[in-house]
């Protein structure tokens, strides 16, 4: 085992405390906070320029912050008084471009991110002239990340995916408490990011390491992580399961970034709200006064159609309607000429102008005005 022996197995691989960092004028990450469990996947998910990647690398050690206290297995990476530099932080790092050594063998990429101990067979001159294999935990990282035999392949032999593969695996040899992913599939193929996504998860729990990836894309970070850090001008506003952050968001701002969502105009009543689609229950009652103007967040899958009389002059009208196969977008005028989109399973297909009644399907959140 490679791990330094001191290190504090009980505590949280990452702590995170009240860390700030400024440019000159600019605040990039402002009293962030956050643990990462052993074997746990935390997204920083974000818009552009919203602090992710200097969170990122204020972990690595690349950046120092202006305050704040980072600990890595419950050893002080970085306080007031302690500043361990990149090397001796036990932090894997995934560069966005992989990174990867080009003249140099699949094995040799993996070799170098061992400890120099574990890795003299690397450097030795011979080495070209007689095949030698690589040592044992080459040959377990390879199987590991899928690449078993791939070891003297170069990375212009290999696809995207499995240069993602091999970077991980290089960042993974030294068994470090935490692995960081800089925005890990921006350089990959789209069609292919959904299965590189659930290979990747399968790698990083089967290594059992801590893992922080930044990302600006929801969907990758709903689906990659076991939580989801949303930051929005260097501030981490709410950190939580996939579902907790989609369903169950915090602020307005997280509700229409995570997902795509109708607001619309409510009142509250009892432990709910009166809105233009009938009373809806709301998971997150507010104390105080019924009629408090409130803003209602549902899902476009939280809605569905049922047909209207084409007389009802109570009935909204179907807009428009995106077929994709496994579901449909309609949007919806409602009478009040509100719009609102459903997501829709497709038996029924809809037309401009069909007459409909919208039904809300769940509870709901709210949001003071
Ligand atoms: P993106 O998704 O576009 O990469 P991000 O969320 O990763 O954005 P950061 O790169 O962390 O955001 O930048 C946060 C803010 O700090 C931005 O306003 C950026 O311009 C600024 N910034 C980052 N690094 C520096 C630097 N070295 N010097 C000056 N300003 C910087």
């Amino acid at each position: 085992m490679a791990c330094a022996p001191d290190h504090d197995r009980q505590a949280p691989a990452l702590q995170v405390q009240r860390v700030s960092k400024s440019f000159g004028e600019t605040v990039a990450v402002s009293e962030a906070s956050f643990d990462v469990a052993r074997g746990e996947i935390v997204a920083l998910l974000g818009p552009s320029g919203c602090g992710k990647t200097t969170t990122l690398r204020v972990l690595a050690g690349f950046e120092q912050p202006d305050e704040g206290i980072v600990l890595i297995d419950g050893e002080t990476a970085v306080d007031e008084t302690v500043w361990r530099p990149p090397e001796r932080r036990r932090i894997g790092m995934v560069p966005q471009d992989f990174a990867l050594f080009p003249h140099t063998s699949v094995a040799d990429n993996i070799a170098f991110g061992l400890p120099h101990g574990h890795r003299a067979w690397w450097t030795r001159p011979w080495r070209r002239l007689r095949r030698v294999d690589p040592p044992p935990r080459v040959q377990e990282l390879l199987e590991l990340v899928g690449l078993h035999g791939f070891g003297d392949r170069f990375p212009h032999e290999l696809s995207g995916g499995e240069a993602q593969r091999v970077a991980l695996a290089r960042a993974l040899a030294p068994e470090p408490a935490a692995v960081l992913l800089d925005e890990p599939f921006s350089n990959l193929d789209q069609n292919l990011r959904a299965s590189l996504r659930l290979a990747m998860r399968r790698i990083l729990k089967a290594a059992d390491t801590a893992a922080v990836f930044v990302t600006h894309d929801r969907e990758e970070a709903l689906s990659l992580a076991d939580r989801v850090a949303v930051m929005r001008e260097g501030r981490i506003e709410q950190i939580g399961a996939p579902d907790d952050i989609y369903y169950r968001p915090e602020t307005r701002f997280i509700g229409s970034f995570v997902g795509d969502a109708n607001i619309l105009p409510a009142t509250s009543f009892r432990h709910g709200a009166e809105t233009e689609l009938g009373f809806v229950i709301l998971l997150n009652p507010s104390e105080g006064e019924d009629g408090r103007p409130l803003d209602v967040l549902l899902r476009p899958e939280q809605l569905a159609l049922k047909i209207a009389e084409a007389d009802d002059a109570e009935a909204a009208r179907v807009i428009n309607s995106e077929y994709y196969g496994h579901d449909q977008v309609v949007r919806v005028r409602l009478p009040s000429g509100l719009q609102v989109e459903t997501r829709l399973r497709t038996e029924v297909v809809w037309q401009p102008d069909d007459p409909v009644q919208v039904v809300v399907l769940d509870d709901a959140i709210g949001f003071a005005r």
